[in-house]
Protein backbone atom coordinates (compact mmCIF):
# COMPACT_ATOMS: atom_id res chain seq x y z
CA UNK A 1 0.00 0.00 0.00
CA UNK A 2 1.14 3.20 -0.71
CA UNK A 3 2.44 6.09 1.89
CA UNK A 4 3.12 3.63 4.99
CA UNK A 5 6.94 2.40 4.93
CA UNK A 6 8.73 4.83 7.43
CA UNK A 7 5.19 6.65 8.74
CA UNK A 8 5.26 6.66 12.70
CA UNK A 9 1.83 4.94 13.62
CA UNK A 10 0.18 4.95 16.87
CA UNK A 11 -1.98 1.61 17.65
CA UNK A 12 -3.93 1.41 20.48
CA UNK A 13 -5.26 -1.32 22.21
CA UNK A 14 -2.29 -3.04 20.66
CA UNK A 15 -2.25 -5.90 22.82
CA UNK A 16 -5.78 -7.28 21.87
CA UNK A 17 -6.62 -9.19 18.84
CA UNK A 18 -7.60 -6.42 16.17
CA UNK A 19 -4.93 -4.28 17.15
CA UNK A 20 -2.24 -6.55 17.83
CA UNK A 21 -3.20 -7.77 13.95
CA UNK A 22 -2.94 -3.77 13.10
CA UNK A 23 0.66 -3.16 14.37
CA UNK A 24 1.64 -6.15 12.66
CA UNK A 25 0.25 -5.85 8.78
CA UNK A 26 1.46 -1.54 9.33
CA UNK A 27 5.12 -3.12 10.14
CA UNK A 28 5.16 -5.37 7.38
CA UNK A 29 4.22 -2.24 5.32
CA UNK A 30 6.87 -0.64 6.70
CA UNK A 31 5.60 1.51 9.46
CA UNK A 32 6.95 2.17 12.27
CA UNK A 33 5.02 0.86 15.09
CA UNK A 34 3.82 2.63 18.43
CA UNK A 35 1.94 -0.18 20.38
CA UNK A 36 0.12 1.32 22.94
CA UNK A 37 -2.33 -0.70 25.62
CA UNK A 38 -3.00 -1.26 29.28
CA UNK A 39 -1.89 -4.50 29.57
CA UNK A 40 1.99 -3.55 29.41
CA UNK A 41 3.53 -7.41 29.56
CA UNK A 42 1.47 -8.17 26.56
CA UNK A 43 1.85 -4.66 24.62
CA UNK A 44 5.64 -4.60 25.08
CA UNK A 45 5.77 -8.38 23.61
CA UNK A 46 3.41 -7.26 20.35
CA UNK A 47 5.87 -4.03 20.14
CA UNK A 48 9.27 -6.31 20.28
CA UNK A 49 7.63 -9.07 17.70
CA UNK A 50 7.26 -6.00 15.11
CA UNK A 51 10.22 -3.95 16.03
CA UNK A 52 7.98 -0.98 17.25
CA UNK A 53 7.58 0.45 20.70
CA UNK A 54 5.18 -0.63 23.28
CA UNK A 55 3.82 1.41 25.82
CA UNK A 56 1.60 0.88 28.73
CA UNK A 57 -1.12 3.86 28.98
CA UNK A 58 -4.73 3.98 29.72
CA UNK A 59 -6.09 6.06 26.44
CA UNK A 60 -9.30 7.32 28.94
CA UNK A 61 -6.82 9.80 30.92
CA UNK A 62 -5.42 12.78 29.53
CA UNK A 63 -1.77 12.18 31.09
CA UNK A 64 -2.17 8.02 29.23
CA UNK A 65 -2.60 10.30 26.13
CA UNK A 66 0.04 12.93 26.45
CA UNK A 67 2.34 9.67 27.83
CA UNK A 68 2.19 7.77 25.14
CA UNK A 69 2.68 10.64 22.41
CA UNK A 70 6.30 11.97 24.27
CA UNK A 71 7.15 8.10 24.06
CA UNK A 72 6.68 8.10 20.68
CA UNK A 73 7.88 11.50 19.44
CA UNK A 74 10.99 10.69 21.94
CA UNK A 75 11.62 7.51 20.25
CA UNK A 76 11.11 8.33 16.62
CA UNK A 77 10.63 12.06 15.99
CA UNK A 78 7.01 12.57 15.13
CA UNK A 79 3.84 10.81 14.93
CA UNK A 80 2.45 10.27 11.27
CA UNK A 81 -0.55 8.49 11.69
CA UNK A 82 -3.13 6.83 14.42
CA UNK A 83 -5.38 3.81 14.88
CA UNK A 84 -7.42 4.42 17.64
CA UNK A 85 -8.77 1.37 18.71
CA UNK A 86 -8.62 0.26 22.33
CA UNK A 87 -12.22 -0.33 23.60
CA UNK A 88 -14.28 -2.88 26.16
CA UNK A 89 -17.25 -4.43 25.84
CA UNK A 90 -18.87 -3.37 29.08
CA UNK A 91 -21.46 -5.52 30.61
CA UNK A 92 -24.35 -7.70 29.06
CA UNK A 93 -27.10 -6.47 31.69
CA UNK A 94 -30.13 -5.72 30.24
CA UNK A 95 -31.10 -1.68 30.59
CA UNK A 96 -33.20 -1.97 33.64
CA UNK A 97 -29.65 -3.79 35.04
CA UNK A 98 -27.42 -1.68 33.70
CA UNK A 99 -25.78 0.73 36.32
CA UNK A 100 -24.82 4.36 35.30
CA UNK A 101 -21.51 3.22 36.85
CA UNK A 102 -21.40 1.01 34.43
CA UNK A 103 -22.32 2.65 31.85
CA UNK A 104 -19.92 5.82 32.65
CA UNK A 105 -17.07 3.19 32.49
CA UNK A 106 -17.92 2.17 29.11
CA UNK A 107 -18.29 5.75 27.77
CA UNK A 108 -14.84 6.88 29.12
CA UNK A 109 -12.53 4.00 27.36
CA UNK A 110 -14.53 4.09 24.22
CA UNK A 111 -15.79 7.86 23.90
CA UNK A 112 -13.36 9.70 26.44
CA UNK A 113 -10.32 7.85 25.12
CA UNK A 114 -11.36 8.22 21.11
CA UNK A 115 -11.60 12.22 21.85
CA UNK A 116 -8.60 12.47 23.52
CA UNK A 117 -6.62 10.21 20.87
CA UNK A 118 -8.24 12.34 18.04
CA UNK A 119 -7.92 15.77 19.55
CA UNK A 120 -3.71 14.96 20.55
CA UNK A 121 -3.61 13.66 17.25
CA UNK A 122 -4.46 17.07 15.95
CA UNK A 123 -2.23 18.96 18.07
CA UNK A 124 1.03 16.61 17.25
CA UNK A 125 -0.05 17.43 13.20
CA UNK A 126 -0.56 21.09 13.87
CA UNK A 127 2.68 20.95 15.95
CA UNK A 128 4.33 19.33 13.41
CA UNK A 129 3.38 21.15 10.66
CA UNK A 130 2.29 18.19 8.93
CA UNK A 131 -0.77 16.12 8.19
CA UNK A 132 -1.58 12.59 9.27
CA UNK A 133 -4.27 10.65 9.37
CA UNK A 134 -6.63 8.48 12.03
CA UNK A 135 -8.42 5.61 11.90
CA UNK A 136 -11.22 4.80 14.71
CA UNK A 137 -12.81 1.36 15.34
CA UNK A 138 -15.88 1.71 15.26
CA UNK A 139 -18.45 -1.96 15.50
CA UNK A 140 -20.95 -3.37 13.78
CA UNK A 141 -22.64 -1.70 17.09
CA UNK A 142 -22.24 1.74 15.37
CA UNK A 143 -25.15 0.79 13.10
CA UNK A 144 -26.92 -1.84 14.31
CA UNK A 145 -28.86 -2.40 18.03
CA UNK A 146 -28.71 -4.99 20.29
CA UNK A 147 -31.28 -5.31 23.71
CA UNK A 148 -28.10 -5.98 25.79
CA UNK A 149 -24.96 -4.24 25.04
CA UNK A 150 -26.35 -0.62 25.56
CA UNK A 151 -23.48 0.97 26.82
CA UNK A 152 -21.25 -0.52 24.51
CA UNK A 153 -23.04 0.59 20.97
CA UNK A 154 -24.29 3.75 22.67
CA UNK A 155 -20.61 4.72 22.86
CA UNK A 156 -19.34 3.01 18.77
CA UNK A 157 -22.63 5.31 18.04
CA UNK A 158 -20.78 8.14 19.73
CA UNK A 159 -17.56 7.55 17.97
CA UNK A 160 -19.33 8.25 14.42
CA UNK A 161 -20.04 11.88 15.93
CA UNK A 162 -16.25 12.30 16.59
CA UNK A 163 -15.65 11.23 13.11
CA UNK A 164 -18.18 13.64 11.60
CA UNK A 165 -16.59 16.44 13.53
CA UNK A 166 -12.61 15.33 12.62
CA UNK A 167 -13.14 14.45 9.14
CA UNK A 168 -15.06 18.13 8.50
CA UNK A 169 -12.20 20.12 10.88
CA UNK A 170 -9.52 18.15 9.42
CA UNK A 171 -10.43 18.06 5.90
CA UNK A 172 -8.83 21.14 4.64
CA UNK A 173 -6.13 20.54 6.71
CA UNK A 174 -5.27 17.30 4.80
CA UNK A 175 -5.92 15.48 7.95
CA UNK A 176 -8.51 12.28 6.87
CA UNK A 177 -10.71 10.57 9.84
CA UNK A 178 -12.07 7.40 9.00
CA UNK A 179 -13.47 4.27 10.87
CA UNK A 180 -13.61 0.54 10.60
CA UNK A 181 -16.73 -1.08 11.69
CA UNK A 182 -15.96 -4.67 12.47
CA UNK A 183 -18.32 -7.10 12.73
CA UNK A 184 -17.89 -10.59 14.71
CA UNK A 185 -14.02 -11.17 15.57
CA UNK A 186 -13.17 -13.62 17.91
CA UNK A 187 -10.63 -11.75 20.42
CA UNK A 188 -10.62 -11.33 24.21
CA UNK A 189 -13.23 -8.73 23.69
CA UNK A 190 -16.38 -11.08 23.83
CA UNK A 191 -14.64 -13.67 25.48
CA UNK A 192 -16.49 -13.55 28.24
CA UNK A 193 -20.17 -12.90 26.71
CA UNK A 194 -22.51 -14.53 29.46
CA UNK A 195 -24.65 -17.64 28.78
CA UNK A 196 -27.31 -15.62 28.98
CA UNK A 197 -25.94 -13.58 26.46
CA UNK A 198 -25.57 -16.60 24.34
CA UNK A 199 -22.12 -17.33 25.19
CA UNK A 200 -19.05 -17.79 22.43
CA UNK A 201 -21.74 -20.45 20.38
CA UNK A 202 -24.24 -17.88 20.03
CA UNK A 203 -21.49 -15.97 18.47
CA UNK A 204 -20.46 -19.10 16.18
CA UNK A 205 -23.91 -18.77 15.37
CA UNK A 206 -24.34 -15.65 13.99
CA UNK A 207 -21.42 -15.26 12.38
CA UNK A 208 -22.30 -18.53 10.37
CA UNK A 209 -25.26 -16.56 9.31
CA UNK A 210 -23.87 -13.57 7.70
CA UNK A 211 -23.33 -13.58 3.84
CA UNK A 212 -19.71 -14.75 4.11
CA UNK A 213 -20.22 -17.38 6.61
CA UNK A 214 -17.75 -16.98 9.17
CA UNK A 215 -16.21 -14.82 11.38
CA UNK A 216 -13.81 -12.50 11.00
CA UNK A 217 -9.81 -12.38 11.67
CA UNK A 218 -7.81 -9.17 13.63
CA UNK A 219 -6.39 -9.77 9.53
CA UNK A 220 -9.30 -9.33 7.85
CA UNK A 221 -9.95 -6.06 9.56
CA UNK A 222 -6.13 -4.64 10.09
CA UNK A 223 -6.14 -5.12 5.98
CA UNK A 224 -8.61 -2.43 5.56
CA UNK A 225 -7.37 -0.23 8.28
CA UNK A 226 -3.97 -0.41 6.69
CA UNK A 227 -5.95 0.83 3.40
CA UNK A 228 -7.68 3.82 4.91
CA UNK A 229 -4.59 5.16 7.05
CA UNK A 230 -2.70 4.53 3.46
CA UNK A 231 -2.21 6.75 0.41
CA UNK A 232 -4.37 4.16 -1.57
CA UNK A 233 -7.35 5.63 0.18
CA UNK A 234 -6.43 9.86 -0.24
CA UNK A 235 -10.05 10.67 -1.13
CA UNK A 236 -11.69 9.30 1.35
CA UNK A 237 -12.35 10.71 4.37
CA UNK A 238 -15.51 11.24 7.22
CA UNK A 239 -16.00 7.25 6.15
CA UNK A 240 -17.39 4.23 8.17
CA UNK A 241 -15.96 0.82 6.53
CA UNK A 242 -18.43 -2.37 7.38
CA UNK A 243 -15.67 -5.40 7.93
CA UNK A 244 -18.34 -7.53 8.57
CA UNK A 245 -18.81 -10.46 6.57
CA UNK A 246 -21.72 -8.93 5.06
CA UNK A 247 -23.33 -8.92 8.57
CA UNK A 248 -24.68 -5.21 8.36
CA UNK A 249 -26.72 -5.57 5.01
CA UNK A 250 -28.54 -8.67 6.23
CA UNK A 251 -32.37 -8.00 6.90
CA UNK A 252 -34.18 -9.50 10.05
CA UNK A 253 -37.16 -8.65 8.54
CA UNK A 254 -38.16 -10.60 5.60
CA UNK A 255 -39.82 -8.47 2.50
P1 LIG B 1 -9.43 -7.08 22.72
O1 LIG B 1 -10.08 -7.14 24.06
O2 LIG B 1 -8.66 -8.25 22.24
O3 LIG B 1 -8.50 -5.77 22.63
C1 LIG B 1 -8.82 -4.55 23.22
C2 LIG B 1 -7.55 -4.01 23.86
O4 LIG B 1 -7.83 -2.70 24.37
C3 LIG B 1 -7.08 -4.86 25.04
O5 LIG B 1 -5.73 -5.27 24.83
C4 LIG B 1 -7.21 -3.95 26.24
O6 LIG B 1 -6.19 -4.13 27.22
C5 LIG B 1 -7.11 -2.57 25.59
N1 LIG B 1 -7.70 -1.54 26.43
C6 LIG B 1 -8.89 -1.57 27.09
N2 LIG B 1 -9.06 -0.44 27.78
C7 LIG B 1 -7.96 0.32 27.57
C8 LIG B 1 -7.56 1.61 28.04
N3 LIG B 1 -8.32 2.32 28.89
N4 LIG B 1 -6.36 2.10 27.63
C9 LIG B 1 -5.57 1.37 26.79
N5 LIG B 1 -5.90 0.15 26.32
C10 LIG B 1 -7.09 -0.36 26.71
O7 LIG B 1 -10.60 -6.74 21.70
P2 LIG B 1 -10.59 -6.45 20.14
O8 LIG B 1 -11.68 -7.27 19.58
O9 LIG B 1 -9.22 -6.53 19.56
O10 LIG B 1 -11.13 -4.94 20.16
C11 LIG B 1 -10.49 -3.87 19.51
C12 LIG B 1 -11.53 -2.86 19.10
O11 LIG B 1 -12.40 -3.47 18.14
C13 LIG B 1 -12.43 -2.36 20.24
O12 LIG B 1 -12.65 -0.97 20.10
C14 LIG B 1 -13.74 -3.11 20.00
O13 LIG B 1 -14.85 -2.43 20.50
C15 LIG B 1 -13.74 -3.19 18.49
N6 LIG B 1 -14.62 -4.23 17.95
C16 LIG B 1 -14.37 -5.55 18.19
C17 LIG B 1 -15.24 -6.50 17.66
C18 LIG B 1 -15.04 -7.97 17.90
O14 LIG B 1 -15.93 -8.76 17.54
N7 LIG B 1 -13.95 -8.39 18.48
C19 LIG B 1 -16.34 -6.10 16.88
C20 LIG B 1 -16.54 -4.75 16.65
C21 LIG B 1 -15.68 -3.81 17.19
Amino acid sequence: MRGLADKVVVVTGAAGGIGAATARRLAEEGARVVAVDLDEERVRKVAESVGGLGVAADVSSEEGVAGYLSAAVERFGRVDLHHLNAGIPGSFATLPELSAAEFDRVMAVNVRGVFLGVRAAFRRYAEQGTAGNIVITGSIGSLRGSADLLAYQTSKHAVLGILKGAAMYGGPLGVRVNAVAPGIVPTDLFAATPAAAGGKDDMSRRASSTPLRRAGTGDDVAGVVAFLLSDDAAYMTGEVVSVDGGASIVSTVRP
